[in-house]
C-alpha cells in the first residue's frame, strides 16, 4: 500500500471502531506543514474526504503524521 492508503485504511479502522473524530499529530520527521497541522480535530468524513495526511516532504518522501482516535470534539 501506498502511505496515503495506509492512511485512509486506518481512517477505515477508525470509522469501523464507532469513532467520530480524528486528531492529527505530527511525527517525528514533521515538517512545517506538519507542525501547522498538528492537534487539528477533524471528523472522521471531512478526513475521508480531504485526506490531510500524509504530507509529502519531497522527492517521494512521506511524514509520518497519524490519525488518533477522538471521542468527542471539544
Ligand atoms: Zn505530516
Amino acid at each position: 500500500m501506498s502511505p496515503r492508503e495506509v492512511e485512509a485504511y486506518q481512517l477505515f479502522m477508525i470509522a469501523e471502531a464507532g469513532i467520530g473524530y480524528v486528531r492529527l499529530h505530527a511525527g517525528p520527521d514533521a515538517g512545517p506543514e506538519c507542525l501547522g497541522a498538528h492537534r487539528t480535530v477533524m471528523t472522521i468524513e471531512d478526513a475521508m474526504a480531504l485526506a490531510p495526511i500524509p504530507h509529502e516532504l519531497g522527492l517521494g518522501r512521506w511524514c509520518r503524521c497519524t490519525y488518533r482516535p477522538v471521542s468527542s470534539a471539544r
